[in-house]
């Protein structure tokens, strides 16, 4: 086993790392506050390349693989969650068409994606559902040569801002169809905006699909195959929620560490005390054990692998590491940790989002243990 970076994945890590710092950091309490989406850093993302980065150039990408992509969202996170989500998000459908597009489809949608020229959304929950795809109660019917699409979307995030979106649907038949649906086509109605406790800014709404004509080259793979388009690629998803995981304790841990070097208690700084140094013990302890699950997962689907298992491992654990590290945090932080004027209220409630959003933890144990006991 080889844990080093390649120079390659260093170089980029330090400049997402450059870049989050320059201009990702100084706009985050900024994005939280207005809960405006980031237009201009969603396409200054698309610019410097982070887009694409696991898939190949003739597709758009930069082909620098998953791993790479880890590290960038990583960096971006840290900064950011809701400006990292914008590009794990955005992966998800690319994921989706890379596995199972025509070569038509990949070079018309996988490549503007990739590119950053198109976002790109998936919508599979609705209002009685997130966990279930047998409750799914959006229809695609045939209709001429295409499909009409009728049905109701909720949370879908970056819906205020994608070109595409990726939309579930029960079939005719047996199963759930997959498609690609531009979203100013007619019939595609964003309602009302969902108003989330963290990830504020990630333009997540709710989205009516009034009778929407689909164009059959916008069928992803077979009919009837969708479930299976999903778990592909939601896995993921997963790894990109377990990233930004690690990365929002990360950001809190340091912060604790700045703060309890400075602020005093007993006449010296509280980083002496032993109850504090055991909470940074902790939180330190916990990420660096995400890092590497989140890494190992990356690898893997470096490697040709199926990750439905490993990414429901790396999601859950990272998202439980990023609920109790920022909780820590605010310990240390004492009241001004509690202040809405600091940063760290804000990772803890992005911390929360992430044990629930891209398949509830409930969820996640349910894949691991079915995988354990076959
Ligand atoms: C900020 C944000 C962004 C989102 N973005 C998107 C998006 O882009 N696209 C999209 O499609 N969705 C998106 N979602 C939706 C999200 O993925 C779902 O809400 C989530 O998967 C949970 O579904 P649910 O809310 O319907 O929970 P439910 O399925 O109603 O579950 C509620 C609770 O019941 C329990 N439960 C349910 N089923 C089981 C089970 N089988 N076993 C054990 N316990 C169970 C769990 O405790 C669970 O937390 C987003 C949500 C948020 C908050």
């Amino acid at each position: 086993m080889d844990f080093n970076l390649s120079e390659q994945q260093r170089m980029l890590q330090r400049a997402a790392r450059e870049f989050a710092a320059r201009s990702v950091r100084p706009q985050a309490a900024e994005i939280d506050t207005s809960g405006q989406f980031p237009f201009d850093l969603a396409k200054e993302i698309g610019k410097r390349g982070y887009q694409g980065l696991p898939y190949p150039t003739q597709y758009g990408g930069s082909g620098a693989g998953y791993l790479s992509y880890a590290l960038v969202l990583e960096q971006l996170c840290q900064a950011s969650m809701t400006v990292g989500a914008i590009m794990a998000i955005n992966t998800v459908p690319q994921e989706a068409i890379f596995r199972f597009g025509s070569e038509e489809q990949k070079k018309a949608f996988l490549a503007p994606l990739a590119q950053g020229k198109l976002l790109g959304s998936i919508a599979f929950t609705e209002a009685e559902t997130g966990s279930d795809p047998q409750a799914i109660t959006t229809v695609s019917k045939k209709s001429g040569d295409g499909y009409v699409i009728t049905g109701q979307k909720q949370f879908v995030a970056l819906a205020t801002a994608a070109n595409l979106a990726l939309v579930f649907a029960r079939g005719e038949g047996k199963g759930l169809n997959a498609f690609i649906i531009d979203t100013s086509s007619k019939g595609y109605n964003l309602r009302e905006p969902c108003k989330t406790m963290g990830l504020k800014g990630l333009g997540t709404s709710v989205v009516y699909l009034d009778d929407v004509r689909v164009p059959p080259k916008n069928l992803l793979g077979e009919e009837g195959r969708g479930f299976e388009i999903l778990l592909e690629a939601i896995s993921l998803g997963r790894l990109g929620v377990a990233v930004e995981g690690v990365a929002v304790a990360q950001a809190a841990l340091e912060i604790s560490i700045d703060y309890a070097k400075q602020r005093k208690a007993l006449g010296k700084p509280i980083a002496r005390l032993p109850a504090i140094q055991g909470h940074l013990a902790e939180m330190a302890s916990r990420i660096e054990a995400g890092r590497w699950l989140v890494y190992r997962t990356a690898f893997l689907r470096d490697q040709g692998r199926d990750i439905k298992y490993e990414s429901s491992l790396a999601k859950l654990f990272a998202s439980q590491v990023a609920v109790e590290v920022t909780d820590r945090a605010m310990q240390v932080g004492g009241s001004y940790g509690a202040m809405t004027t600091m940063p760290l209220e804000r990772l803890y409630r992005d911390a929360k989002m992430t044990e629930i959003y891209v398949g509830v933890s409930e969820i996640q144990r349910n894949i691991i243990a079915s995988h354990l006991i076959g």
